[in-house]
């Protein structure tokens, strides 16, 4: 990503020592997207590097969502929510996966995904990758195509780079 996003980014984000549990340093974008200068800047040149090259744009709930939905609508295409396990009506498709401590379970509508389509997987933070693994597989059963996750922030020691194999992983910070 171009220096002015990276730098953009930096400016706007909150690190909180022991949040949401003690020993976490919690990256906080609200401050990102409370600015509508830098969240303008952010969507526009986010939708430059995938104008024509997506289908769909997948949020992970739930800050995915807030970033995917206006670049979406900037790239003209559908916005796909990759949800926690029972906020989504059925038919659902549904995946568990392990957690550092514990597991969870998203699930997706798969009429919300065309066949074929190219789908970018978008969200916040890469940490341990299972979430945005999940989101892949759900996608891919849902026929559709997904080999990228869009993240602002990756938290390179925990490994989620690993975790997702060849799956391309843009993430406009590192940790
Ligand atoms: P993971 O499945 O471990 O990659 O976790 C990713 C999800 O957890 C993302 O949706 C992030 O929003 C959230 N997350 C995990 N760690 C952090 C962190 N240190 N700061 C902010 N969000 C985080």
């Amino acid at each position: 990503f171009p220096k002015d996003v990276v730098e953009l980014v930096e400016s706007h984000v909150r690190e909180v020592e022991n949040f949401p549990a003690p020993g976490v340093l919690f990256r906080d974008i609200t401050p990102l997207i409370a600015d509508p200068v830098a969240f303008a800047s952010l969507i526009e040149i986010l939708a430059d590097r995938y104008r024509g090259k997506v289908d769909a744009v997948a949020g992970l709930e739930s800050r995915g969502f807030i970033l995917g939905a206006p670049l979406a609508v900037a790239l003209g295409v559908g916005m796909v929510t990759v949800r926690k396990a029972g906020r989504l009506p059925g038919p659902v498709v549904g995946i568990d996966y392990d957690l550092e401590y514990g597991s969870a379970r998203m699930e997706l509508q798969p009429f919300t995904v065309k066949d074929g389509d190219r789908v970018l997987v978008i969200d916040d933070v890469l940490a341990t990758g299972g979430t945005a693994d999940a989101a892949f597989q759900l996608i891919e059963a849902a026929g559709g195509v997904a080999d990228t996750l869009c993240v602002l922030l990756e938290l390179v020691d925990l490994g989620g780079r690993g975790r997702l194999h060849d799956r391309h992983v843009h993430s406009v910070l590192t940790y």
